[in-house]
């Protein structure tokens, strides 16, 4: 397991992932060409323009939920060595990032997604160490609303304000998030569902706020050695961001023009902070210009290991925000 950990020190892995098209009622086919090698090429139908990026991988609509899950394994199992691991799923609404972190349908196992898989991959792998090492999982599940901190998992909306901290150990840095011990399969989903009800609170009061939200589910796992007692900490973020998509001039006035502002913003620090740690000689990372990259900031900085998984909708409709997404995400990449 370390020998693969070590092979993955310091490096942003991004992974294209286009869904198959028709999923969201466009008819249309798809204009995306997959190549070997993380090759994808965007077509526009328009002007018969070719344009062509590269990435550590790309995964197209025919690749099983139990594949990508594959290729990030390695990553999410370094946490129980103490590595801090975030990873990321971009995309303009309706480009499958929720259907890549979490599944479509919770009922139907092979359905679902990284989180559920990380997880409990987590547990089998604590249950196999156990007379070795005893850890304990805790998750924390968040939501970034207009630069605003809500936690999902708090049912009192008299809660305290959440502010961030700054803190040296990983997935500890906002005091009053709840934490919540899972062991089973069915902790996680009974916390996963509590965690949808909050949401779907907001979401009456404001349609489809979850496309417009970023949501960070935070595994923080604890290990101590029975020979030696020597402690290991390591905390994975998993984190659904809010469409990446421009609003048009005229849908955007009033609240949906705060919310763009707003996502703008955020997607955007996090492109500079990806890129400064993507970078070769590392100079200063700005990880202050966003509530997103402050909370992350305790995982990303050091050792850090990130993955992003960006997301295509493949209908010729699409074309220019699959440009921007591959744009991107060929940015973050960029060593
Ligand atoms: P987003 O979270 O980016 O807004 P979703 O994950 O909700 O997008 O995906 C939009 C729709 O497309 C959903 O109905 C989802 O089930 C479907 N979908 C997304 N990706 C895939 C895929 N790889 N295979 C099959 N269906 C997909
Ligand atoms: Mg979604």
């Amino acid at each position: 397991l370390y020998n693969q950990v070590l092979d993955l020190k310091g490096n942003i892995r991004v992974f294209c992932r286009v869904r198959p098209p028709g999923t969201t009622g466009d008819p249309a086919p798809s204009c995306m060409e997959l190549g070997v090698d993380g090759e994808v090429a965007a077509y526009n139908p328009r002007d018969g323009k070719r344009r062509l990026f590269k990435f550590d991988r790309v995964f197209g609509p025919e690749a099983s939920q139990t594949g990508v899950y594959e290729d990030t394994s390695a990553l999410i199992r370094s946490v129980l060595d103490g590595f801090n691991v975030c990873i990321f799923a971009y995309g303009q609404t309706g480009s499958g990032k929720t259907h890549t972190m979490s599944g479509t349908h919770m009922d139907n196992v092979d359905d679902r997604g990284i989180n559920f898989r990380a997880l409990n991959d987590l547990f089998e792998l604590n249950h196999k160490r156990q007379s070795e090492v005893v850890y304990t999982v805790r998750v924390q599940l968040l939501e970034i609303y207009n630069e605003q901190l809500r936690d999902l998992l708090e049912d009192n909306r008299n809660a305290p304000r959440l502010e961030i901290r700054m803190t040296e150990r990983s997935g500890v840095n906002v005091p009053n998030a709840r934490q919540v011990e899972v062991e089973t399969t069915e902790d996680v989903l009974a916390v996963m569902a509590q965690g949808m009800r909050n949401r779907a609170v907001a979401e009456t009061r404001m349609n489809e706020r979850s496309s417009r939200s970023h949501s960070v589910l935070t595994v923080i796992v604890d290990g101590e050695a029975v020979a030696t007692g020597e402690r290991t900490h390591g905390c994975l973020h998993l984190i659904d961001l809010a469409g990446s998509e421009r609003v048009g001039k005229s849908e955007a006035s009033g609240d949906r023009l705060e919310e763009a502002k707003h996502i703008n913003k955020s997607l955007s620090a996090l492109g500079d902070v990806m890129a400064a740690l993507a970078a070769k000689d590392r100079g200063h990372v700005p990880y202050r210009n966003s509530k997103l990259t402050q909370l992350l900031q305790d995982s990303l900085c050091g050792q850090a290991k990130a993955m992003m998984f960006v997301h295509i909708s493949p209908e010729e409709s699409s074309h220019g925000e699959s440009i921007s997404t591959l744009q991107f995400g060929a940015r973050v990449k960029e060593i």
